[in-house]
């Protein structure tokens, strides 16, 4: 930390200081607005604008609006079984979540954008991943806002653009001014235009910078895992987990019994960090997935979107095993390369932000390189890498049954049994992607930061998926709902503060 008495000067100074520009910053910047309209509010965002918006902008964009309060917090209490949250964040959060959908519709009302139930890209109304611990009790329905790609995030960036927010782009945050005894927080190190500034913050900071997807060392470290690719934004590299910790932080939630948000199946192009996530829905199924070992490992088309790609293996949910089993390819013939995009077009940082395309017949990604393409298995076999032998086994194992239309290694519905037969045949790289991290700082409802002792630190706070309170299983919508109470949270505390100046 950056001490009070280091500081020599003031770069900039503000009421409130944001640091991310994601949902979670964009709400703080909009309550701590409706909340003191004479605040001045100040938001430092590492990336350029055009990159703006972090993993909100990558997102599905699906929010979830839940029914009876006392059904959600029983859901999500079930979910977090393994690792509670306490009760009273659990109960007021479940409050707020069911006070929450009219404040949505404003916002896209304010941003002229159009705010639907369902999720946008596909016809369910909602999505229920856990009916045994009380989904169906609990969740109303999937709502978004248009367009698809990105809507929600361009309704809360249309709704700061329309407020008087300052926002300094390409400006990451590096340190916290801080007493080193009390801990009180006055403000931020940061760099902008090459240069480092100190910004005065004279009712308080909050830390929206986001999980730690994009850093491979902290993947390491914290979830255990290597390698795993982002789906979101390259500019979450765990900056305000460093900066919370330093700060004297207590952290919660980094390793869960699971990846909170799953590890789904991911397209890398050559030399991109950020991954295509694979189609979620198929016109035809004449493909596997094999392991290092050649085999088949799971049952590749039971719908494993719906429950963040967790299986139920003897009770428990668990993540797929795509992780442990790498290198994994997906074999697939004609049929399939031309009935089906092999990439979803739907979010992905790829496709929202970089404004990248896969071709829909996948064309330009056999001619790239990215996809192998062969007249035999055997001759596949090879371009992977892969014992030829071994390959055909497994291949010929699979169409055998889709002959019988009983899939007795992995249970696969037998509609989906259909045989890899059509040259010419494919392969691709299947790589373990995630969505997001769960974990930062221990917080409460009120998004205040909190010690090991269990105290708020002064004019600290924590909003969005950084130090997330789901701590073992989720619910689609619930990582962007929680950005929006836990960042109002925080933008109407710091505004009711007094300055300390
Ligand atoms: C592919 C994908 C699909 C998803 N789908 C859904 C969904 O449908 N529903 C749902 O609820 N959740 C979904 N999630 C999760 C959800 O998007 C995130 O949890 C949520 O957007 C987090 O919001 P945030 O504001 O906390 O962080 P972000 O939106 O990630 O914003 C963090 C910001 O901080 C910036 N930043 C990082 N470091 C610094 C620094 N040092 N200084 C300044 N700025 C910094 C980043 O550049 C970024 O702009 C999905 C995520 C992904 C990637």
């Amino acid at each position: 930390m950056a001490s009070l008495a280091s500081i020599k000067s003031w770069d900039f100074e503000t009421d409130v200081l944001i640091l991310g520009f994601g949902l979670a910053g964009a709400c703080a910047a909009i309550e701590a607005l409706a909340t003191d309209p004479s605040a001045q509010v100040l938001i430092c965002e590492k990336m350029p604008e055009r990159y703006a918006g972090g993993n909100t902008r990558a997102s599905g964009q699906s929010l979830l609006i839940n029914k009876d309060p006392e059904a959600l917090k029983d859901y999500q209490r079930r979910m977090n079984q393994s690792n509670p949250v306490p009760e009273e964040m659990l109960d007021a959060w479940a409050q707020q979540m069911s006070r929450l959908e009219p404040w949505i519709q404003e916002r896209a009302a304010e941003a002229g954008a159009r705010y639907i139930h369902g999720t946008g890209f596909t016809d369910r109304e909602a999505v229920l991943e856990f009916p045994e611990m009380g989904a169906s009790e609990a969740v109303a329905h999937t709502a978004t806002i248009l367009p698809i790609p990105a809507g929600v995030w361009l309704a809360f960036k249309t709704n700061i653009d329309r407020r008087p927010v300052r926002v300094l782009y390409e400006t990451p945050v590096i340190d916290l001014i801080q007493d080193p005894d009390s801990l009180e927080v006055f403000g931020a190190m940061v760099e902008h235009q090459g240069k480092r500034s100190a910004i005065k913050a004279r009712r308080g900071v909050v830390v929206a910078t986001g999980g730690y997807e994009a850093d491979a060392q902290m993947q390491r470290d914290y979830c255990g895992y290597e390698p795993l690719y982002p789906l979101g934004t390259p500019g979450n590299t765990g900056d305000g987990l460093r900066m919370l910790q330093k700060a004297g932080a207590e952290l919660w939630h980094l390793r869960n019994r699971g990846q909170s948000g799953g590890i789904w199946p991911g397209l890398k192009l050559e030399g991109r960090q950020t991954v295509y996530l694979r189609q979620l829905f198929w016109q035809s199924f004449s493909w596997i997935e094999i392991a290092a070992d050649h085999q088949r490992f799971y049952n590749e088309t039971a719908e494993l979107q719906l429950t963040h790609y967790k299986e139920k293996v003897r009770g428990h949910w668990v993540d797929t095993p795509h992780i442990h089993v790498q290198p994994v390819h997906m074999i697939f013939d004609e049929t399939t390369r031309t009935m089906n995009c092999l990439a979803t077009k739907a979010f992905t940082w790829n496709i929202a932000a970089e404004g990248l395309d896969w071709s829909d017949d996948n064309a330009a990604e056999i001619a790239n390189g990215t996809i192998l393409k062969a007249d035999s298995i055997a001759e596949l076999a090879k371009r992977m890498g892969r014992d030829p032998a071994a390959v055909m086994a497994t291949v010929d194992e699979y169409n055998k049954a889709c002959a019988q239309g009983q899939d007795a290694r992995h249970g696969r519905h037998p509609i989906t049994l259909q045989p890899i037969a059509q040259p010419p045949y494919y392969a691709i790289r299947i790589v373990p992607a995630v969505v997001c991290t769960s974990g930062g700082a221990r917080r409460n409802i009120e998004s205040e930061v909190l010690t090991p002792a269990g105290a708020a630190i002064p004019r600290l706070y924590e909003a969005g998926e950084l130090g997330s309170m789901f701590s073992d299983l989720y619910q689609n919508g619930s990582y962007l709902t929680e950005a929006i109470i836990s960042g109002r949270a925080a933008g109407r505390n710091i505004a009711r503060a007094k300055s300390w100046d």
